[in-house]
């Protein structure tokens, strides 16, 4: 179904919907199971559109509907409020991957502008050697990386830099560990060298069940990430373990984007099994005919 088609549906699904989203989140809210979401886009830019990039306009739109309704925090304080036993505000953090030169020009300093931060995930060979990822090469359409210098302003500016391997390797395609150390260890070793810091967070290329494994995640834990993200296209529930993120794509627009926030209620269970297991990572699920009420913001 073309986005267009599907777009007016999924509105209309919403509004059918809205009484039933601001029940729910009354109800988890006052037993305080208010779930995370964490974003994550590419590259904002006007030229060039492609299903990884959003323009400016729709950009600063799901901005201005995110701060309206929304605790907009860092990876960091979305997993505390993940890994507390209980969370009762609405609360989103943002992410980016892969590294796009463009999104110096609208993306970073809008964010700067409005007091935001986020986490920037950098597949470090793009950036070393200048050239445009295979995807967008075999697009037709080569778009430049990241350079070191624009890197190092984000993080003058409050943009949490971290590792997505070197040359945005699928993880789940090999069971070589040398090859997948080198991928995150290297990764997050040329953004020391390069910017100075420590990388606490990881996002795996690609992101779904079958780009993920066993063995990378327990070389992300050996090496002292404090968490990791997939593109599960899930909500992260307070309470738990907290070392998984998921996130959710937000690249597809702001109707997309509020059908999901506003608590669609297909999605609020995640029944896909993981290929791979941290402590407590499978989240326990609301209990959703026994909760109580207040009120959604005016996301609905
Ligand atoms: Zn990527």
């Amino acid at each position: 179904m073309s986005t267009r088609i599907k777009e007016p549906a999924l509105w209309l699904y919403q509004k059918v919907t809205s009484r039933q989203r601001t029940r729910l989140f009354d109800r988890l809210q006052s037993s305080g199971r208010v779930p995370v979401a964490i974003l994550f886009y590419h590259r904002i830019a006007d030229a060039a559109p492609n299903d990884w990039t959003m323009n400016c306009k729709d950009f600063a739109l799901q901005l201005d509907w995110l701060q309206d309704n929304f605790d907009v925090v860092s990876l960091q304080e979305a997993q505390n409020r993940i890994q507390s036993p209980t969370n009762t505000r609405p609360t989103v953090a943002i992410s980016f991957d892969d590294g796009y030169s463009e999104n110096t020009d609208f993306a970073i300093p809008e964010l700067v502008r409005r007091g935001l931060t986020a986490t920037y995930f950098v597949a470090t060979d793009f950036v070393r050697k200048g050239t445009a990822f295979p995807h967008d090469i075999a697009a037709g359409c080569p778009l430049p990386p990241n350079t070191i210098e624009q890197l190092r302003q984000y993080v003058d500016a409050g943009i949490q830099i971290g590792a997505h391997t070197r040359t945005h390797l699928d993880l789940g395609s090999t069971q070589d560990k040398a090859a997948v150390r080198a991928e995150i260890e290297g990764s997050r070793r040329d953004l020391r060298d390069w910017l100075g810091i420590e990388c606490d967070y990881f996002a795996f290329p690609f992101g779904l069940p079958p780009n993920t494994s066993q063995l990378a995640v327990d070389l992300i834990q050996e090496l002292g990430f404090r968490g990791f993200c997939t593109a599960y296209g899930a909500w992260n529930w307070p309470g738990s373990e907290g070392t998984h993120l998921k996130r959710i794509h937000a690249d597809p627009g702001l109707v997309s984007l509020r059908n999901w926030l506003t608590l669609d209620p297909r999605k609020l269970e995640d029944k896909r099994e993981l290929p791979f297991s941290t402590a407590n990572s499978i989240p326990r699920l609301p209990p959703l005919p026994t909760y109580a009420c207040s009120s959604l913001p005016s996301a609905v």
